[in-house]
């Protein structure tokens, strides 16, 4: 990252390496799809989980992005399992927010799972208001100050608790993206011939088929095929044109 970084439309935040592909990766690739511009930030390297290695899984996620059309990944290497919303770290990530000046940022949702997820969570959540703050410094890696920066809309995406969304996204004609960007972590998911490593809760195959599941429960809510789900981190979303009420595909 310089001063001069580029913008871009989109930041989506994941504590680990896959969660992004895992939840939002079709509303990713539809985003590339549509002209935007998305950076994918793992807050560590998934270190601590079963299979892979850190090295495996950095090369994993670099796949995967690209097959998403991302323009970048970063990995702000904090450590697997003790991802803590300190202001230490919430310089880093406002670091980060302040040098691609993202109107959209997604992130894991507040109450999951792993705990790293809710952690990362409310992390992401400080750190978009306090970027918008004068009077927190923050130097970029060249040591140039950088402005204040409050991007305008945090979407917490849908991983394994399951929550009343805000927002539908119809991901339909991008699921087999999300899918190969899924499949690209092929050290955690989808697992044909296990023996070498662990099992664990995403290897198998049979919960591949539940990310599929997912999105057609949720696109069938939404009146679309294939839809991911959505919290508000910061509502309301102000509409300039009712074109969004009526762009509904199917009676419901
Ligand atoms: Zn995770």
């Amino acid at each position: 990252m310089t001063s001069n970084q580029k913008s871009v439309d989109i930041v989506a935040f994941g504590a680990h390496p896959d969660d992004v592909e895992l939840s939002a990766g079709g509303t990713i690739a539809k985003a590339v799809s549509e002209g935007k511009s998305v950076v994918l930030v793992d807050l560590t390297r998934g270190e601590m989980g079963s299979r892979g290695t850190p090295e495996i899984r950095l090369e994993e996620a670099k796949a995967a992005a690209s097959i998403l059309g991302a323009s970048d990944r970063l990995n702000m290497g904090l450590p697997d399992t003790q991802v803590a919303n300190t202001r230490e770290n919430q310089l880093k990530v406002i670091q980060i927010l302040r040098a691609y000046k993202p109107q959209v940022v997604f992130a894991n949702a507040p109450i999951d799972r792993n705990p790293d997820h809710g952690h990362g969570s409310a992390l992401i959540r400080d750190s978009f208001f306090l970027s918008g703050l004068v009077k927190i410094e923050t130097k970029d890696e060249q040591g140039q100050h950088q402005e204040s920066w409050r991007p305008s809309h945090l979407l917490f995406y849908m991983q394994d608790t399951v929550f009343e969304p805000d927002v539908i996204i119809d991901v339909t004609d991008h699921i087999e993206t999300k899918e190969a960007s899924i499949l690209a972590h092929a050290s955690q998911v989808n697992v044909q011939n296990p023996g070498d490593e662990p099992e664990t809760y995403i290897s198998s195959p049979t919960f591949f088929e539940s990310i599929r599941a997912r999105t057609r429960t949720y696109g069938h809510r939404g009146g679309c095929t294939h839809g991911e789900p959505f919290k508000l981190g910061r509502a309301p979303i102000m509409l300039s044109t009712l074109d969004p009420l009526f762009d509904r595909k199917i009676a419901r």
